[in-house]
């Protein structure tokens, strides 16, 4: 089963002369240090990630020499080419004064990339160093997915819900293959939004990867049909306090306060009865001449 994980931002680096034979040993032909860029990725951890799931410290082992030699893939917002660094070192990195929510000790897998420099790649180079590129996406294929409560492949228990003030997540182990990993750039100050991974962000942000491309269309129909959604209750919104306030001019902030927390259901109830309200007040006038029984037409005028 393939998954695919999120990760910290990556830490720009010197290819140093020991650096440098590791690179050559995958390069098609041996690279000078000024040739060169070389900059760390945070891969993938332990931690429990959005999904409730998370890779077992022997997963991060396996998956280590596995992501040597893999290609990164840099999104839409950098280049149409992709392909443009290279995981040439991995190492994976334990942090005993940090605990991940499992308890163990937090403990992640570091890679150390490289690219050439050159003109395509400036503006990319530039945003790392900037600190633009917040988030690398890792590909890669596990053997196996067990409930971290019970221990079982398939059981009732529920990933997101705590028992017994243990949280249940879906704990990823024997990798099989490292696939891909990629970049994700997303500006400095939405980077906590994103590393949370809360609402409509993340969503639109897991859709733009390899693996979240199947749900795209879909998501984006949703998206689509929120927004219309959304510019309807606005409208809805707007009737019922335009309403409210010729109901009862000193009613009607409170009509409007109300309107702001409703749903679509109510808020077209509200309407209705609003409607009513002033249907008995102010009846329909009849402005065409001849409609009233009173009324008769002696081929000049109107008599009433
Ligand atoms: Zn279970």
């Amino acid at each position: 089963m393939n998954v695919t994980k999120a990760a910290g931002a990556p830490v720009a680096g010197e290819a140093a002369a020991r650096e440098l034979e590791l690179i050559n040993a995958l390069a098609k032909r041996a690279l000078s240090a000024d040739e060169v860029y070389v900059f760390e990725v945070k891969l993938c951890d332990n931690e429990v990630d959005r999904d409730f799931e998370r890779f077992s410290d022997e997963c991060l082992d396996e998956l280590a020499p596995m992501f040597v030699g893999k290609s990164g893939i840099l999104d839409h917002q950098w280049t149409a080419g992709g392909q443009l660094a290279r995981i040439y070192r991995t190492e994976v990195v334990a942090v005993p004064e940090r605990k991940n929510s499992a308890g163990d000790v937090y403990r992640y897998l570091k890679g150390w990339a490289y690219m050439l420099r050159s003109e395509a790649t400036g503006d990319f180079i530039a945003a790392i160093e900037a600190g633009i590129v917040k988030e690398t996406s890792v590909g890669c294929s596990v053997s196996e997915r067990r409930c971290s409560i019970c221990g079982e492949s398939a059981c009732a228990h529920v990933p997101g819900l705590s028992y017994d003030g243990k949280l249940c997540h879906t704990v990823l182990s024997g990798a099989t293959d490292a696939y891909e990993w990629s970049f994700v750039a997303v500006p400095a100050q939405r980077e906590a939004g994103v590393l949370k991974g809360a609402g409509l962000k993340s969503l639109r942000g897991y859709v733009q990867t390899a693996a979240g491309s199947a749900f795209r269309a879909e998501f984006e129909r949703l998206e689509k049909l929120a927004a219309e959604g959304e510019r309807l209750l606005e409208r809805e919104r707007a009737e019922v306090k335009r309403l409210g306030l010729l109901w009862d001019e000193q009613m009607a902030p409170a009509v409007a306060k109300a309107a702001e927390g409703m749903g679509a259901e109510e808020l077209c109830e509200l309407r209705l009865s609003l409607e009513k309200k002033l249907d008995g007040r102010f009846p329909p006038l009849c402005q065409l001449p001849g409609r009233d029984r009173n009324t008769r037409f002696d081929g000049e005028d109107y008599i009433i």
